[in-house]
């Protein structure tokens, strides 16, 4: 008998067939005898028709629905609850293998200029290693990288919702734009975040385009110019100081890649030779109050960043308790704006939404088996603070 490749399990030992690359996939096919192009054809039915049931996909014959009955299974990351703000924004929290916790925020589109738009922000790990100091879910520590499936698992639930009580040749996928924003760092787990990508820009799978998926991260160079070449997609850059001093104190892998080798490699990503790439890269500034939001860093910003063809993003903090740092207020944000606007940048303010589930940016926690101890010295850094 010709050995099948084991992928993620689930607990009955068959094969989750969920975030297998289209290579993968028929692989898994010619294992099974079978012809490649059931490979393209099961990856409709999953993707965009939400269809878990191999009985369900009318164009396999009775004889392959029950093979794949019998080795394989479709079994997306369990909801463990969601929740829904006032202003539409949706939230899953899901269990993931182990028993953590992590989150997938739906943002809708807030009005008639982004007619349709939903936004899903995506959990790449359980917690974060990269302890950045304004982050909450940085302060959780860090358990472990999500796979594949669990992080294509996330789009497709948030897909599945709008799905049910709809007859599966009349189900269409809703989310239209993937942000990966969520908790995690996903330069730092690197293959299952692209592979997941993939996936969604696959036509066989979630055919998203290339600018409606956009992965961030804090400046992990190595892999930035790494993903250049594997896929493209819309980049994001957690930059939140215009010097090291403060980024270092701000996102502490920059004391491991500095802010000049962090910006020749969003550079690369810009000019990459292919000619197919990305035009800018998105900057995001996280607005702390008396911290890096006076003029004159909106000044070192300009600077730094005059040769790099980017937008830039302002995100007015997200508190969360003991956090040791305030929201810049809203005339502050808009004076840096205005700075940068007047130098010739394309500068945005982002609006805060789903702050009343806790489902804006930083504020996903999840429940982290925190294997770094550092969630328990943070519990320690605030009882010494409160005696004090
Ligand atoms: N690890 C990646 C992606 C997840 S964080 C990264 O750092 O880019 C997603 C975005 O939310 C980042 O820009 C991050 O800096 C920002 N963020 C984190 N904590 C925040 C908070 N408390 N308030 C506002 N934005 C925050
Ligand atoms: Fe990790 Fe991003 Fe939070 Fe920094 S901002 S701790 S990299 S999730």
């Amino acid at each position: 008998m010709n050995k099948i490749p084991v992928y993620a399990q689930d607990s009955t030992d068959k094969t989750n067939l969920l975030g297998m690359s289209k290579n993968e996939l028929t692989e898994f096919f010619k294992n099974l005898n079978e012809k490649p192009f059931r490979a393209t054809q099961v990856m409709k039915w999953i993707y965009q028709f939400g269809v878990t049931d191999f009985y369900q996909m009318t164009n396999l014959s009775k004889n392959l629905q029950e093979k794949l009955e019998t080795v394989a299974c479709i079994t997306p990351p369990k909801v463990k609850f969601k929740q829904f703000s006032d202003d539409g924004t949706r939230k899953w929290v899901f269990e993931v293998a182990g028993g953590s916790l992590v989150e997938t925020v739906l943002i809708p589109a807030d009005d008639n200029k982004q007619f349709g738009r939903k936004t899903l922000c995506i959990s790449s790990q359980v917690g974060c290693a990269l302890d950045c100091s304004f982050c909450s879910t940085g302060k959780q520590g860090f358990e472990r990288d999500l796979s594949a499936s669990e992080i294509i698992g996330q789009l497709w639930v948030a897909n599945q919702s709008y799905m049910e009580d709809v007859a599966p040749a009349k189900r269409e996928n809703r989310v239209t734009n993937v942000v990966m924003m969520g908790m995690g760092e996903p330069l730092l787990n690197y293959k299952p975040v692209v592979a997941s990508m993939s996936l969604m820009l696959d036509d066989h799978a979630f055919g998203l385009s290339k600018r409606r998926v956009t992965l961030s991260t804090s400046g992990i160079v190595p892999k930035m110019y790494e993903l250049a070449k594997d896929i493209d997609v819309a980049l994001a850059i957690s930059l939140h100081a215009p010097n090291d001093k403060l980024r270092n104190e701000l996102v502490p892998i920059n004391k491991k890649y500095p802010l000049a080798e962090l910006i020749q490699a969003a550079k690369a990503y810009v000019y990459d030779e292919n000619p197919r790439h990305k035009k800018h890269v998105t900057i995001e500034y996280v607005m702390l109050k008396d911290v890096n939001d006076t003029d004159v860093h909106a000044h070192e910003l300009i600077n730094l960043l005059k040769e790099l063809p980017c937008k830039i993003n302002l995100i007015p903090f997200n508190p969360f308790p003991h956090a040791p740092y305030e929201r810049s207020s809203n005339n502050r944000i808009h004076a840096f704006s205005n700075i940068l606007n007047n130098a010739g940048f394309v500068c945005t303010i982002r609006q805060t939404r789903g702050d009343d589930i806790d489902a804006a940016c930083g504020q996903l926690v999840g429940q982290v088996a925190d294997k770094t101890r550092r969630s328990a010295k943070w519990q320690q850094s605030i009882q010494s603070r409160q005696k004090d």
